[in-house]
């Protein structure tokens, strides 16, 4: 079973969780996360990185069971109680109050016609709490967040807030119910570089002041270097590395973590020489045998052709690759 960083209690644990999507009605489907193992500790901060299509977005939503259409199995223990085994019921209980998640397009998430006060307060009040207490509550939050003149602005509409201050009410409709950890899915991309900074700021205070877990979504590694504690790494459904921030970014063990890391813009490159991983993900349906990254990796070897890599421990490190079997042929 796969530990978090050994300083955090594990606060949520997924065993072999794999993710299947229905492909029409003909009982067809096809697997988007495939067997993956993760914990996160209590108050931990991790980064979960690939590029589009690698699953990250859709094995953080198999956390709090968004997709009604999806067809999960494994385990997901959170705080020893299986998620996947609870009712539909009981699971509405889990999301905002245990796990709760940020998105990147606050305006898309904000309803236009809804107070901004009555807007955090509804998390609280779907679980029954009376409305003066669930307006005191997302006051409190609203101000924790640096909200401007929040006991004014309880009654203003979205429109009314900048990009920056949007984002904050979001973030607060997902920490008034208390979560222990905070799903965010690329919650600074639509954003500038000084808001980014200014969200990530926010972000790193609030789980520090209230042990908060976070996951964060992304596919920028200077947020992931300033934010995340631990990196996970995916490709085509798979983490194939999973290690310290420091460690993974000093010496990275798995190719396509090396080639994410080489294509980061250096502030010095010549645009015209700027580097990028050959070729394309490959499409759910049509993955290719043995190691997935094997058409694009520059260090494949024959066993990558046919043989999917288990994950190993490489010092400390989780990494799928067949280069560090020691048994490599
Ligand atoms: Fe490259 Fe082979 Fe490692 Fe896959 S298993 S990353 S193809 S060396």
């Amino acid at each position: 079973m796969p530990e978090p960083t050994p300083k955090y209690a594990p606060l949520v644990t997924a065993s072999g969780l794999t993710v299947d999507m229905p492909l029409g009605r003909d009982g067809n489907s096809v697997r988007i996360v495939d067997n993956i193992d993760f914990s996160i500790g209590v108050g931990e901060r991790v980064a979960l990185v690939g590029e589009s299509g690698s699953g990250k977005s859709l094995t953080a939503r198999a956390l709090m069971r968004l997709d009604r259409l999806a067809r999960l199995s494994g385990r997901i223990d959170f705080d020893g109680q299986d998620l996947l085994k609870l009712s539909e019921r009981e699971m509405t209980r889990y999301r905002g109050s245990a796990i709760a998640m940020v998105f990147q397009d606050p305006m898309s998430f904000l309803d236009p016609l809804m107070t901004i006060g009555d807007q955090v307060a509804e998390t609280l009040r779907i679980r029954g709490v009376g409305k003066a207490e669930a307006r005191k509550r997302a006051l409190a939050v609203l101000d924790e967040l640096g909200v401007d003149r929040a006991a004014e602005r309880l009654d203003a509409y979205p429109h009314e807030f900048s990009g920056g201050m949007r984002q904050r009410v979001v973030l607060a409709m997902a920490l008034v119910g208390e979560p222990r950890l905070l799903i965010a899915d690329e919650p600074t991309t639509a954003l500038d570089v000084r808001v980014q900074d200014q969200v990530l700021d926010l972000l790193d205070d609030v789980s520090a002041r209230r042990g908060l877990a976070v996951l964060f979504i992304t596919h920028d590694l200077g947020v992931v270097a300033g934010f995340a504690e631990r990196v996970m790494v995916m490709y085509s459904g798979r983490i194939v590395e999973d290690g310290e921030v420091e460690q993974v970014f000093a010496h990275p063990k798995h190719p396509y973590t090396r080639g994410l890391i080489k294509a980061v813009p250096r502030i010095d490159q010549d645009l015209h020489k700027l580097y990028a991983i050959p070729g394309a993900p490959p499409p759910p349906l049509a993955r290719p045998s043995g190691c997935p990254f094997h058409p694009r990796c520059s260090e494949s070897f024959d066993r990558c052709v046919s043989e999917l890599p288990a994950v190993l421990n490489v010092g400390g490190e989780r990494v799928a690759c067949h280069l560090h079997d020691p048994l490599r042929v």
